[in-house]
């Protein structure tokens, strides 16, 4: 063994090692929370360039949020070097769309295609339900809904199997059917498009698909419990069953996006798809102390159709779980800020080591009041907030017009914006106009006189918006920067000016919005510049053997032109993949939190009917339905993500989406055990520790803890003066070992030290006098 695969191997257990050393085949590694699967992965894509020398471009990581898949790429980084950036380590969404966009005009697209969102999917569906002239028995969001369930179910419309008397089944094929065929038209795709194009070509088209099976000899995927049907289909067209190089990673009790069509079904049928493959388990925990390991346990192993799993940790018992029980909602978010700003202050836990979860999006508004009152700085995990601003959206809408003139969606939405007096019903002729002739909005905004019934004022103001976006079009042609070309289209369309001009706070808010986005695409500049440096001085890669000549092993994204590129980025962002800050408590629903750890969690809102959400108790009880078995999964996932310390909260009466409330305790609280509350089941009259409102605990800390050392102060002369800077000096504790002082509160030996200790202690607060010299 040589020293590289030494060191990408030495702090992995048996089980670890033989997952990333497993040599050609499918291979299933499944096991529960923070086990390590995230490192698997890592380390195994090091093994194959570093080791086996498999070039870095045959490799395909596909991980879950674009937040997953950059600290992968960083961890990479440093694993490999330079040699990381030819890997393609991606989510399904971007992963799909380098490749369509290279294979853009097989799908009856060109490369210039946009990706359109939730708002504009739901206008397009608005125009294809009009088009279509389907009955008026189904919501648009209904049908959208609908329309996004068969794509990840992999069906274009023609494949949808529906019964002629099931009308409401008509309406969504033929929405669908004409959704599409106006997606086409504007040369844009939604989400779901692309991956159900990709799977539809490589389908069809089995030379085109060669060739990229041909190139990935790699596949890895982690949280694999959550791919869908679509998703799961690409995979196996990549990788084709029985014995392609697959290696998938994932936990059944982690499988929290049903709603999204995720079935746990892939995990525990991979040995059927792929017979043979290899089998892995991994049943050390590494992240949490044992309560919270056990908390976690009681709640999913209610749960009946599971894997079996062990699930054991070399941890500490650590603390026990706190429960908070408040009286409302604000109450709640005081409590929980009273009890971030103690964690900080006398558990010296930084507050980027901190997180408050809750189950829906709605439960944060008054978390956020109640930190930003108790002045502790926090960021909202929803990623998508920053691009879904109108006035972003109206700049992003300028840029994709600026790549595709076609995209109608994008058209009208910046028409008249900033305001140039065109009014709706100018817009509605001009619509109707173009729909007759069957030409995108701007062919036809080209020859404005055309259009029956419009003034020659509107006339004139058409043809300004066409001149305008045809010099913007020039532009984009030769912008070399993404940069260059947010700049131009700023100081072309006047925005900022326009909102500068209405001078209210809010107007100005927004314009700053609009410099921040040509800050995003500086950045955008930036990494890219970085990633192509790297990438030429990157030392050659030593593969066993040369590649085939014909194959081509250029980077997905090599021909992409940057604004292009820019453009797929922030559409692709999604809603987990706000950084979490520097220095600051993230805020995010359960939903976000997967994969992620940290020191101390909040969960909130732990009632009957917020979590356990009222949808999945609304059906059988005693028996617990899918909904159910889901909640459960995701409270698991919720409670696992801790470290150290694990709150969790609930208030008697809450108003959520305007209604007033009192839920019963939820019911994952009673299955937590109260002894791991600290609550001594024989002094409750029934075992619910949760029946009767306690005051919430505050935190005891160490001061007193362990044996005293008999000595006297003047032995302990070296930590008395620990007013002065004692700051990484080494000191002994006869209970808690060796450590460093981390800070200090206090002078005398009385003073209160914190002291990192070794491994499975950690951070202990301690009274000077009780401390040694290490
Ligand atoms: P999840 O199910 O939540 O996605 P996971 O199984 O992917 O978790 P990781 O995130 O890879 O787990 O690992 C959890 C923590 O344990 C990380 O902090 C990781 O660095 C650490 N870890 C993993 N394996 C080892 C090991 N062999 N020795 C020490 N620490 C480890
Ligand atoms: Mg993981």
């Amino acid at each position: 063994m040589n020293t590289h695969e030494q060191a990408l191997l030495e702090d992995l257990n048996p089980p670890q090692k033989e997952a990333v050393l497993h040599g050609d085949g499918p291979l299933l590694v499944l096991s529960g929370a923070g086990s390590g699967k995230t490192r698997v992965i890592t380390r195994r894509v090091a093994h194959l360039v570093k080791v086996r020398r498999v070039f870095p471009w045959r490799i395909l990581a596909v991980t879950f949020t674009n937040k997953a898949a950059r600290e992968m790429r960083e961890r990479l980084v440093q694993l490999l070097g330079a040699q990381a950036h030819e890997l393609v380590v991606s989510t399904f969404h971007s992963s799909a769309a380098m490749i369509l966009r290279r294979e853009a005009e097989a799908v009856g697209l060109t490369r210039s295609f946009v990706i359109y969102d939730d708002g504009d999917q739901l206008n397009i569906v608005k125009r294809a339900m009009r088009e279509a002239r389907v009955e008026p028995i189904m919501q648009p969001r209904e049908i959208l809904h609908r329309i996004d369930q068969e794509k990840n179910a992999a069906r274009l419309p023609e494949d949808m199997q529906v019964d002629v008397d099931d009308m409401r089944g008509m309406v969504v094929k033929r929405t669908y059917q004409t959704y599409q065929r106006l997606l086409r038209a504007a040369n844009a795709v939604d989400f779901g498009d692309l991956l159900l194009l990709l799977v539809s070509l490589f389908r069809k088209r089995p030379d085109v698909l060669a060739n990229y099976q041909r190139r990935f000899h790699h596949v890895l995927v982690d949280e694999f419990q959550d791919t869908n049907p679509v998703q799961y289909e690409l995979l196996r067209l990549l990788a084709p069953p029985p014995g392609a190089n697959l290696v998938v990673v994932g936990d059944d009790d982690q499988s929290i996006y049903r709603w999204r069509g995720a079935s746990v079904d892939n995990i525990l049928n991979f040995p059927d798809i792929y017979p043979g493959a290899k089998v892995v388990k991994l049943e050390q925990n590494y992240r949490s102390d044992q309560a919270i390991l056990e908390a976690a346990h009681a709640v999913i192993s209610k749960n009946r159709r599971r894997m079996a799993k062990k699930l054991w940790s070399e941890r500490p018992r650590g603390e026990h779980l706190q429960l908070l029980i408040l009286r409302d909602e604000r109450a709640e978010a005081q409590e929980v800020a009273r009890q971030i700003h103690a964690l900080q202050r006398e558990g010296f836990i930084k507050y980027s080591g901190m997180a408050v979860f809750y189950r829906v999006n709605a439960q944060s508004r008054v978390l956020e009041e109640a930190l930003r009152l108790a002045r502790v700085p926090y960021t909202l995990v929803s990623g998508r907030s920053f691009y879904d601003r109108a006035e972003v959206r109206d700049a992003a809408a300028y840029l994709r017009l600026m790549v595709n003139p076609r995209s109608d969606a994008d058209l009208l939405r910046i028409i008249n914006t900033p305001a140039r007096g065109i009014g709706d019903t100018t817009v509605e002729r001009l619509t109707t106009y173009a729909d007759h002739q069957g030409i995108s909005l701007y062919e036809a905004i080209a020859q404005p006189e055309q259009i029956p019934a419009i003034n020659s004022a509107a006339v004139r103001r058409l043809a300004g918006v066409h001149t305008l976006l045809a010099t913007l079009n020039g532009f984009a042609q030769g912008a070399k920067d993404a940069a260059s070309a947010v700049d131009e289209m700023l100081r072309e369309t006047r925005l900022v000016e326009s909102l500068t001009a209405e001078g209210s706070d809010e107007s100005l808010t927004r314009a700053e919005n609009l410099r921040e986005f040509l800050g995003a695409a500086q950045e955008f500049d930036l990494n890219r510049a970085a990633a192509a440096v790297a990438a030429a001085t990157a030392a050659p890669a030593e593969p066993e053997e040369p590649p085939p000549a014909d194959l081509d092993a250029a980077p997905l994204t090599a021909d992409v032109p940057p604004l292009q590129s820019f453009l797929e980025q922030i559409s692709l962002v999604g809603d987990a993949d706000a950084e979490v800050g520097e220095g600051k408590v993230a805020l995010m629903t359960l939903h976000a939190a997967k994969g992620l750890e940290f020191d101390a969690v909040f969960l909130t809102g732990m009632e009957d009917n917020v979590f356990p959400h009222s949808r999945a108790l609304s059906g059988e009880e005693p028996e617990e339905g899918e909904e159910m078995a889901e909640e459960r999964r995701l409270c698991y996932v919720g409670f696992t993500r801790a470290r150290r310390r694990l709150f969790v909260s609930l208030a008697q009466c809450r108003s959520l989406f305007g209604e007033l409330r009192y839920n019963p305790p939820s019911r994952f609280l009673r299955d937590v055990p109260p002894t791991l509350f600290g609550i001594d089941p024989s002094m409750q009259e029934a075992p619910r520790p949760v029946a009767a409102p306690v005051a919430p605990r505050r935190r005891s800390y160490d001061d007193d803890d362990g044996p005293r050392i008999d000595r006297s102060y003047s032995q302990a002369s070296d930590m008395d003066g620990v007013s002065g800077d004692v700051r990484g000096m080494r000191v002994r504790h006869e209970q808690f070992g060796v450590g460093r002082v981390v800070s200090t509160d206090g002078s005398g030996p009385n003073a209160k030290v914190t002291v990192e200790f070794g491994a499975g202690v950690g951070l202990k607060r301690v009274i000077a006098r009780f401390l040694l010299p290490g």
